[in-house]
């Protein structure tokens, strides 16, 4: 049995700087804390909660010392509000996050409807609604899109972001579909770089192997997401939070198999279900090989 991995597994910069800086929060001060999970990984969180991150649900659970904004970002009245209650502030928002805040900002300022394509109770879309003036529509689907009933003066002048995380080819079958019923509709592309190699790079995978396996959490946006795109192109392709969950018998009489990742799965995780395959295939050999001796 041969086994692939994904050109590019583990963690994403967002997610690598994220951590790296809650670490050093960690190294430097007492009291920190985080609104939320760091990213959705528990053996990360619990890394992090080990050496003393104190995770909360709300601002106002946080007494004083040091705040962490995750990957995710938070409105920049939230961070104001942090600010004034004598928060010391470190934040971790990912770049690529902030400029898809900016893009909605500045389609607001063009006069725009923003519509945001994505998750409404996403951590990363709150952050960006939190900012505008005016209510943003948010749809996941051509469904929804229809459900919303936009009227006819919001459809004038429309103006639309993606979830930085989201597949191109869902947020590419929404415009078309707004760009039948608005009159003009203007588009800022802020799927991020780095997952949209990555939903490439798997699909193509997915597409040669007999098996595709993606690894991630269960509350990961963008590992479901690729466990879906994965599907379209291959039906047997199936979902692990890590090697544990591996039915081995699933794998008996295949001769090639796939592995790809969420982007906040840690890499020793992508490497266990990788090793973990390889060391199953050796012992079947072996046991096939003593079988054909005696
Ligand atoms: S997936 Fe992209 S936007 Fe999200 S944290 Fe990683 S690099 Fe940033």
């Amino acid at each position: 049995m041969k086994v692939y991995l994904a050109k590019e597994v583990g963690f994403c910069f967002g997610v690598k700087r994220a951590i790296n800086m809650t670490r050093q929060a960690l190294a430097e001060h007492d009291d920190v804390y985080i609104l939320g999970d760091v990213v959705h990984n528990r053996t990360v969180t619990s890394e992090l909660e080990a050496r003393g991150l104190q995770k909360v649900n709300e601002l106002e659970d946080v007494r004083g010392g040091t705040m962490v904004i995750r990957a995710h970002g938070l409105p920049s009245a939230r961070i104001q509000e942090a600010h004034d209650r004598g928060l010391r502030i470190v934040d971790a928002t990912c770049p690529i996050v902030t400029q898809a805040q900016e893009a909605a900002l500045e389609l607001e300022r063009r006069g725009c409807q923003v519509v945001i394509i994505g998750d409404k109770n996403h951590a990363e879309i709150k952050g960006v609604i939190g900012n505008l003036k005016n209510p943003a529509l948010v749809v996941d689907s051509v469904e929804e899109l229809h459900e919303a009933h936009l009227d006819k003066r919001l459809l004038r002048k429309v103006g639309v972001i993606f979830q930085t995380t989201h597949s191109f080819e869902l947020c590419s079958s929404i415009v078309n579909e707004l760009i039948l019923m608005a009159k003009e509709v203007q588009v800022i592309n802020t799927i991020c770089r780095p997952v949209r190699n990555r939903q490439m790079d798997a699909v193509e995978l997915a597409e040669k192997v007999d098996i595709m396996i993606v690894v991630g959490s269960r509350s990961s946006a963008n590992t479901i997401e690729l466990k879906h795109l994965c599907q379209k192109y291959n039906p047997r392709t199936i979902h692990v939070e890590n090697a544990d969950e591996l039915d081995m018998a699933q794998f008996a009489s295949v001769e090639q198999v796939g592995i790809a990742s969420g982007l906040s799965t840690p890499p020793d995780t992508v490497e266990g279900v990788r090793r973990r395959l390889m060391v199953w295939d050796q012992d079947r050999a072996r046991a096939g090989a003593a079988l054909a001796e005696a």
